[in-house]
């Protein structure tokens, strides 16, 4: 919708949740108040950082760093937020801003980067997304299209989760990766080097960091690795424009910025090792992720995620002790961190310790709902919590991937316990003494113990046998049984558990 139109749609309607943009100066439709903004970048920044790999705790020294270049930035926005930056631990480049000011920058992306002003550069771009509202007008504006519940519930690897996302209250990476418009994007620029040049830097790295971006990725890329942020020809031009309103100079600090990354530099060999045996155990080639684990950790002894692909790695191979020492030392080191937990959970159960694997259950669910923390907890609950099982094998299940089939199934046994005539069916067809009567079971576990009621009343009926998933002729009753009644149904019946 152009801006002159929205104008006079906000002067006629008088729409309550028209306001004039502080950045742009532009009189949009705002859909989430200020409040709301802030409530949600509150609740999503964490579980949005697990998502993207955790955050980076091997140099806290680098943490403080980007934060303090952001906080230098962000006393020149336009709304007071409570702006808060982030490194998580990704290598790919990449940068994102919920509303209400929560940033994060990825690991790998520092990498790209030469000088403080470059740095300023990204940093100040996000801010402008978060302070002119772009992030929380992109969710309503998805909203009022009627696709709000599709953007915040795709998770990114797990399909079909909708309405999981939506009980978790999460918002998936998927909706902050999604493509700002082109329009927020030189919005973004242009606002974010006014933002660098009153912090005194040069606004030229914004110049020279599109310029990489473009040389990397190549116009109008698909490349899903900065789709959040698509370089072009357009953005670099106009930052070049942009720039020449101002007298050239101002901070660049290639020093400081070379000083605040030199351990990255040093152990960026180890990250590649790693994201080279994490492929190596996605293709179970188990031997060659420790190979490369090893290779990382003697480059860099204090990233937490290499002791944990050690630890995977192990347990492929069957060396669960000494998985368990490396888990430790993974949890250890970065104790915020979900998929730790998960990883260790797994070598407890391979030794048989359900109430440990338990204890990591919860803490891995603590910080990041998954579908197999989620599966387990809820199995463990089926008998003496049916309602919270409930909820965490829907959880579970909605969450998808190979877990979903197996926390459907539990979900049967409690509802087998519960309302057994909704899944377990019996039907008598033909009449007199020829008549076939059939089981049909829609549970998908086996069920026995069944037991059927004749509708109008009378003594009920035991049938013996296990029935599996489907449709069974019980041949074993005593014929003429079901004359007694037309309609029957199942008032018991137990479900047979995986386990
Ligand atoms: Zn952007």
């Amino acid at each position: 919708m152009n801006s002159l139109l929205m104008s006079a749609l906000c002067a006629v309607v008088m729409l309550s949740g028209c306001a004039t943009n502080e950045v742009t100066g532009k009189s949009e439709l705002r859909l989430m108040s200020p409040a709301e903004e802030q409530r949600l970048g509150e609740q999503q920044y964490s579980p949005m950082r697990q998502q993207a790999g955790g955050d980076y705790v091997a140099d806290p020294g680098l943490q403080a760093y980007v934060s303090r270049v952001g906080q230098s930035l962000a006393v020149f926005a336009e709304r007071e937020l409570a702006y808060e930056f982030v490194v998580v631990n990704d290598s790919s480049w990449n940068a994102w801003a919920l509303p209400g000011g929560k940033i994060a920058l990825n690991r790998g992306l520092l990498l790209a980067m030469e000088d403080e002003a470059e740095l300023a550069a990204v940093l100040a771009h996000e801010i402008v997304h978060a302070d002119a509202g772009h992030s929380a007008n992109q969710m309503s504006k998805a909203q009022l299209g009627g696709l709000g519940i599709e953007i915040l519930g795709a998770l990114i690897d797990a399909p079909g989760t909708r309405q999981a996302a939506q009980q978790l209250g999460q918002i998936s990476f998927a909706a902050v990766q999604a493509k700002f418009g082109r329009d927020d994007e030189l919005e973004a620029d242009h606002f974010g080097m006014r933002y660098m040049v009153s912090a005194g830097y040069d606004p030229q790295g914004a110049v020279r960091l599109q310029e990489r971006f473009l040389q990397k990725f190549g116009a109008g890329s698909s490349n899903n690795l900065f789709a959040s942020h698509p370089p072009s020809a357009e953005r670099v031009e106009r930052n070049r424009a942009t720039a020449a309103q101002w007298a050239e100079g101002g901070r660049v600090g290639r020093d400081e910025y070379q000083a605040a990354t030199k351990r990255l530099r040093i152990t960026q060999a180890a990250y590649e090792h790693y994201d080279q045996g994490r492929e190596a155990l996605t293709n179970e080639a188990a031997n060659e992720a420790l190979i490369q684990a090893n290779r990382a950790i003697k480059i860099e002894g204090r990233e937490a995620l290499f002791y944990e692909l050690k630890a995977q790695a192990l347990l492929a191979l069957d060396r669960k002790a000494e998985a368990l020492k490396e888990a430790n030392l993974a949890v250890k080191l970065n104790p915020d961190f979900h998929r730790h937990y998960l990883v260790r959970a797994r070598i407890h159960r391979a030794m048989g310790r359900a109430d440990r694997a338990e204890d990591d259950y919860r803490q891995a669910q603590q910080r990041l709902p998954t579908a197999e923390a989620s599966e387990f907890l809820g199995e463990a609950l089926i008998d003496s919590d049916p309602v919270k099982a409930r909820a965490l094998l829907t959880q579970a299940r909605d969450l998808g991937g190979d877990l979903g089939d197996k926390a459907q199934a539990e979900l049967d046994l409690i509802t087998l316990m519960e309302t057994p005539a909704s899944l377990v069916q019996v039907r008598v067809t033909g009449a007199g003494d020829v008549q076939l009567v059939t089981l049909i079971n829609h549970a998908k576990v086996p069920v026995r113990h069944v037991r059927l009621a004749p509708a109008d009343g009378g003594p009920l009926l035991r049938v013996r046998g296990t029935f599996d998933p489907g449709e069974h002729a019980l041949t074993e009753l005593p014929q003429g049984t079901l004359a007694l009644a037309k309609h029957w149904q199942v008032v018991s019946a137990d479900g047979v558990s995986l386990r």
